[in-house]
């Protein structure tokens, strides 16, 4: 997998790289069309040391208004699932596979997404979480790369390299979809209890692969 250089590190191994660190390095990044026409770059928020780390998609309006991923209604709704698995805001990292808002919300494009992707990895290797909950479509088949749905994905965890991952619906989805909602607070539950019953682990983290790239692990459904 290739590895984003990081002035000042010789060796990126897992949480060497600080997210204030990654950030610099993103600037005023221009890297994709997306830049022209973003608002504010939405880096991530949360706890650099959470041991679950939440993807989403890519801002929306508010977000790109405030650089700032899940605030407003958005962000009252993730708080209330959050209560499902047991954690509260402070207890997670919340990052976007892109960046900026594509216009009129549109999907992300492939070449913005792979223009991108190098800093969320990034990200994943800064933060080192156990369980990555990946939120719709386009996290879940970056996260596990993978062309399969999430409602396919769903429903049970996957190993992946160090990663436990839980794919699942999109809150904003839940909203077109009423019937997807019950089966995200599922997915959430899932979560909550795989975190109870592993509790935190002491030892230094260990080189890995990081999503995105194609891992030493596979898919164990380790639920
Ligand atoms: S979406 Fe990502 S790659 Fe594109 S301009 Fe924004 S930060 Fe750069």
């Amino acid at each position: 997998m290739s590895v984003m250089k990081i002035p000042g590190h010789d060796h990126q191994g897992p949480r060497e790289v600080s997210l204030e660190e990654i950030r610099e390095v993103m600037g005023d990044c221009q890297l994709c069309p997306l830049g022209e026409t973003r608002n504010k770059l939405v880096f991530g928020v949360g706890n650099p040391h959470a041991r679950v780390m939440f993807i989403g998609e890519g801002p929306g309006k508010n977000e790109d208004m405030q650089g700032e991923p899940f605030v407003g209604a958005a962000g009252h709704k993730l708080d209330a699932l959050l209560g499902v698995a047991g954690l509260k805001r402070e207890d997670i990292y919340i990052a976007n596979v892109i960046k900026c808002r594509p216009p009129a919300n549109r999907n992300p494009k492939p070449d913005e997404i792979a223009a991108c992707s190098p800093f969320l990895r990034e990200q994943i290797r800064s933060i080192w979480p156990d369980v990555i909950v990946c939120l719709g479509n386009f996290a879940s088949q970056f996260v596990l790369q993978t062309d399969a749905g999430v409602t396919t994905l769903r429903g049970r965890l996957h190993q992946t390299g160090h990663f436990v991952v839980a794919p699942t619906f999109h809150p904003a989805a839940c909203i077109y979809h009423s019937d997807w909602q019950p089966l995200l607070e599922d997915d959430l539950r899932m979560v909550g209890r795989w975190l109870t019953e592993h509790p935190v682990r002491g030892e230094a983290p260990a080189a890995g692969d990081v999503p995105g790239a194609p891992a030493s692990g596979t898919d164990g459904g380790v639920a």
